[in-house]
């Protein structure tokens, strides 16, 4: 039994083949830099990787290599579902769900709340549906995990009508992420997750900290949408909301452009005037650069504030999960942000930190401290575990 992946942005396209119990990929690839001339599609099966140019660019034509691959590899017939990533599902969706008309229209509605996501995804259910009319399509949502958060923290202090009419309120993203990690996290520490109170940090682009409470979220740094919370490579997170019409009278700007440099233009970028890459402003932080070194500082500071507050949702914290791009990598921003939480019993065994990159896991705090883990992500696994899931409760009914 394989089920096919699929993580379909306004610009991307990321996909997998995989069995849902071994986690083996049997073909995955990644289309970026959809709508322009650079685009491409990378693929990979079995440890040999190529890449494909995409003439016309589309997410129409990337879509068709998928179709072309699993067909050349004689994949095809071995998919028996379709799981879908779809970013927002408002308070309607608290679990994955088979994407019936009426589940879509659901999603649709939800277009509001994240209106560069959610038109993406649906596109992307489209096409699969076009082409796999025969299978069944589940929607895993990205908020999902945090519907179990508590009123104290995903309410605004804004006029109640917003909430009852427009479903203003914190929702909170990555959700499949977190929710993988922290039960990985307590399989390594080797204790029930149901008795943990985790702290997860999934850090990459886009990055969020989650409370997570005996295996169910409690608070996230993000909000109404991903723009809450952490610094992130181009977005912003947390800042005044009164910012906005003064930059708007001070700049000239129009309400859409502060939020497009906030959403394109702020975070990491924004701070160092040089890249949204950790990578890069690790280098150039470390030749000097003033505006690499203040991005790093700033990124590093909200996050461990971040965390502690999280302390707050959970009453104590059991440990805390290194996750995504830069979680995974990068030692000096686990180790950086450890030193700044002594307070709440972190410490960091540098050299375990050191050598936990690339895909390893495992625990880089120091001997007596509170238990701090690297955990590599995996939502393509989490989310054909779901679709699986959903396909076989409702084979039960
Ligand atoms: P996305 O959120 O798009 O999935 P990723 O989780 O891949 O992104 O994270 C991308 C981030 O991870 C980038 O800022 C990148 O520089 C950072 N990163 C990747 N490898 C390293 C590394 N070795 N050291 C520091 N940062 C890294």
């Amino acid at each position: 039994m394989s089920i096919l992946v699929l993580n379909s942005g306004s610009s991307s396209l990321k996909f997998a083949l995989l069995d849902p119990e071994s986690g083996e990929v049997g073909l995955s690839g990644l289309a970026e830099r959809l709508g322009t001339p650079e685009a491409a599609v990378r693929l990979e099966r079995g440890g040999e990787r190529q890449t494909r140019t995409l003439a016309g660019g589309s997410y129409a034509e990337a879509f068709g290599v998928l179709l072309t691959e699993l067909a050349a590899f004689g994949l095809r017939d071995a998919v028996s579902a379709v799981g879908h990533r779809i970013v927002h599902g408002g308070e309607r969706f608290s679990a994955p769900v088979r994407l019936t008309p009426e589940v879509l229209d659901a999603v649709r509605a939800c277009i509001p709340l994240a209106p560069l996501h959610n038109p993406a995804n649906l596109a992307g259910v489209e096409a699969a549906q076009r082409a796999f009319p025969e299978l069944p399509h589940v929607g895993v949502f990205d908020t999902a995990f945090h519907q179990t958060m508590p009123p104290v923290a995903y309410r605004y202090a804004v006029p109640e009508a917003w909430y009852r009419e427009h479903g203003v309120r914190r929702y909170g993203f990555h959700g499949t992420s977190h929710a993988y990690v922290a039960e990985r996290a307590a399989e390594l520490l080797g204790r029930p997750l149901a008795e943990l109170r985790l702290v997860t940090a999934h850090l990459g682009n886009g990055s969020s900290v989650c409370a997570v409470d005996g295996g169910k979220s409690v608070d996230s740094s993000m909000g109404l949408t991903p723009l809450e919370g952490l610094v992130m490579g181009t977005r912003s997170g947390d800042l005044d909301p009164g910012l906005h019409e003064y930059v708007a009278g001070q700049t000239g700007l129009a309400l859409g452009g502060v939020m497009r440099a906030l959403n394109k233009e702020s975070g990491l970028l924004g701070l160092s005037g040089l890249t949204n890459d950790m990578r890069e402003l690790e280098a150039a932080a470390e030749g000097g650069h003033a505006g690499a070194r203040l991005a790093l500082d700033v990124f590093v500071y909200r996050l461990a504030r971040y965390v502690a507050a999280m302390g707050v949702a959970l009453g104590r914290i059991d440990a805390l999960v290194f996750t995504g791009g830069i979680g995974e990598n990068s030692a000096l921003v686990r180790s950086r942000t450890l030193e700044r939480l002594g307070l709440l019993g972190f410490g960091v065994d540098e050299a375990a930190n050191a050598r936990t990159v690339r895909g390893e896991a495992g625990h880089i705090s120091a001997q007596g401290r509170v238990p701090v883990l690297v955990v590599p992500t995996n939502e393509e696994l989490m989310i054909a575990r779901q679709t699986a899931q959903v396909v076989a409760e409702a084979g039960q009914e």
